[in-house]
């Protein structure tokens, strides 16, 4: 078993790290917010100081943070872990971010003589709670074959996408589908709305149909359907449309670089913007069909 600095105790990182735990790690957790970091010592892990403290005496860094920003900033600015971390540390950040902060920060890393993986996670708040995220592993194979052992304790697919930055890809590409994905079942579901076909009929028949998908299947943005999607819960994230619509936005930075249309995609990226803007961000992302429902002030909705 590995002793690992985990840094990063939010929705994800938090159940992340309790699986680690219950898998036999050992643990030294850091967060910015204090409350999260007392939470996983109540449940044997040590606290830590500060992410640089994290990542002393440990085997291996997990880093779940909210964006590239906060990875550089933790791994290069002032958390250090690159510079102050013992040399063949196994680095492994699980954040969504920009591929160019992520391949540079891999290229310091290595630089420096550690293996850095980046393994951006799907599944949501119930996968990490449940350990059975898919983890997209951009790395080299010497780091994926020491960082699978660790994966393997908070998701059930682990797949190795290539080189750094290609875990990203993956997230990216699968973000921009799922986007546009739930924003489809929704408008399904609202137009049944208008043509008296009741939800429960029409998820019943779609489910099973060709228009099956995770969005419809597991996470149906009406209530009633599928009983543990945020609808039931008045969009309580879940998976906040703050944090979709910066998927979303990393997607068509990498359209763009990449000279590919995306024009779902860019759509999508819109109307996540007007949702955020008008007081959808803190809510969850499936809660975009209140405002395509035209429900009123999105701000007082949530
Ligand atoms: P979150 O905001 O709940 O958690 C982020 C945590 O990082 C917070 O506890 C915050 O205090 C901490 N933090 C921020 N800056 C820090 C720093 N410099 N040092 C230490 N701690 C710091 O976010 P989340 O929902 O857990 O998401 C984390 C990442 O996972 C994001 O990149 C997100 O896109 C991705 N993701 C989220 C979901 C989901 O359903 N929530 C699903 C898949 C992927």
């Amino acid at each position: 078993m590995t002793t690992i600095g985990f840094i990063g105790l939010g929705n994800m990182g938090g159940p992340m790290a309790r699986n680690l735990i219950k898998a036999g790690h050992s643990l030294k957790v850091f967060d910015v917010a204090p409350a999260p970091v007392a939470a996983l010592v109540k449940e044997g892990a040590k606290a830590a100081k500060s992410a640089t403290d994290a990542a002393t005496g440990v085997e291996a860094v997990v880093t779940m943070l909210p964006a590239g920003p906060q990875v550089h900033d933790v791994y290069l600015g002032a958390g250090k872990i690159i510079a102050t971390a013992p040399k063949g540390t196994l680095l492994i950040d699980c954040t969504t971010a920009d591929v160019a902060t992520i391949r540079a920060v891999n290229a310091a890393a290595a630089e420096a003589g550690h293996d850095m993986i980046d393994g951006p996670v799907s599944g949501g708040v119930g996968g990490a709670a449940a350990g059975t995220l898919t983890i997209m592993v951009g790395g080299t194979e010497r780091a994926f074959v020491r960082a699978k052992p660790i994966l393997e304790g908070m998701g059930r697919n682990v797949i190795h996408a290539g080189g750094p930055g290609n875990g990203q890809a993956a997230k990216l590409c699968n973000n921009m589908m799922l986007a546009i994905e739930i924003i489809g079942v929704c408008e399904g579901f609202l137009l049944a709305e208008k043509l008296g076909l009741d939800a429960q009929k029409l998820y019943d028949i779609a489910s099973t149909a060709t228009s099956q998908c995770w969005a419809l299947n597991s996470y149906c943005p009406v209530p009633g359907p599928v009983p543990a999607s945020p609808a039931n819960n008045n969009y309580k994230a879940g998976f906040t449309a703050a944090m979709m619509l910066k998927d979303l936005k990393l997607s068509q930075e990498a359209a763009r670089d990449a000279d590919v249309a995306t024009p779902l995609g860019a759509a999508a990226t819109a109307l996540y913007g007007l949702f955020a803007q008008s007081g959808g961000a803190p809510a969850d992302f499936s809660g975009i069909i209140r405002m395509l429902r035209g429900e009123g002030k999105v701000g007082d909705l949530f």
